[in-house]
């Protein structure tokens, strides 16, 4: 993790948005539960990737993600395609990819479709005064929206980490309601534990967000994270 930010600070030393892979990278170092994600450059790598992974996405599926350097919100640029379940969707997916970005296109990664679950944000930001800070929230298409969302200093306390869901209006689906089986709050805990300790180890982490995470009865996965560094 420590050659990675400082590669990537000696080569943009004004600092910016880390590629997918290199985010992947550090944040799987810090043991943060990342979907599998594959970089393919062309309609054909796509392909193949999608085909490796189609059999590990729920119900056999693929998402199809197109990447550009400064890319900012993927879905509503048009550049996050779902649910993809076979080779011709994968490939008609990515060529309305270049159509649509044209030499911008640097490429697209490809991720099995991850089961549903209830869509959190998880993150860290730096108070100008105080440092990082850790941020769980209601996350998916509903973020902005809703804006229900928590935030505690690092370290996180084992209390912090309590209350940190249980103050979230949107608690009660994560708890379990009306009989409902509660998500793994375990795997959230670690998950905000690890962004904790990252960072804490990293003061050059000017932003990080996973978003979203999905959180179910059997585990927690993120399958979009966007690092900054500075
Ligand atoms: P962005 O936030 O930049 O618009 P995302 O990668 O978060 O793009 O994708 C948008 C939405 O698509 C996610 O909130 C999620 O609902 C869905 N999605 C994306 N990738 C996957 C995946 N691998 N498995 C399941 N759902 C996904
Ligand atoms: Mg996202």
């Amino acid at each position: 993790a420590r050659s990675l930010v400082d590669g990537y600070l000696t080569a943009h030393p004004g600092g910016g948005w880390l590629d997918p892979l290199s985010t992947a990278d550090l944040l799987e170092s810090y043991g943060l539960p990342l979907t599998t994600t594959v970089w393919a450059r062309d309609e054909p790598t796509a392909s193949a990737a999608a085909t490796a992974l189609r059999t590990r996405g729920h119900e056999g599926k693929v998402a199809l993600k197109a990447y550009w350097p400064g890319q900012v919100h993927k879905s509503a640029a048009g550049a996050v395609r779902t649910g993809l379940a076979d080779d011709a969707e994968v490939r008609s997916a990515y060529r309305e990819f270049v159509r649509r970005f044209g030499a911008e296109l640097a490429g697209a990664v490809v991720q099995p479709m991850a089961a549903p679950g209830v869509e959190l944000l998880a993150g860290v930001v730096q108070d100008q005064v105080f440092g990082p800070l850790v941020v769980l929230g209601l996350g998916g298409t509903a973020t902005e929206v809703l804006a229900d969302r928590a935030a505690r200093l690092a370290p996180l306390s084992e209390r912090d980490l309590t209350t940190m869901v249980t103050e979230l209006r949107s608690a009660p689906m994560l708890l379990g309601q009306n009989g409902e089986t509660a998500v793994d709050l375990a795997a959230l805990r670690s998950v905000l534990t690890r962004l904790s300790r990252l960072a804490e180890d990293f003061p050059e982490l000017a932003e990080a967000d996973l978003n979203p995470v999905i959180v179910r009865p059997d585990g927690a996965v993120c399958v979009d994270a966007r690092v900054r560094l500075e």
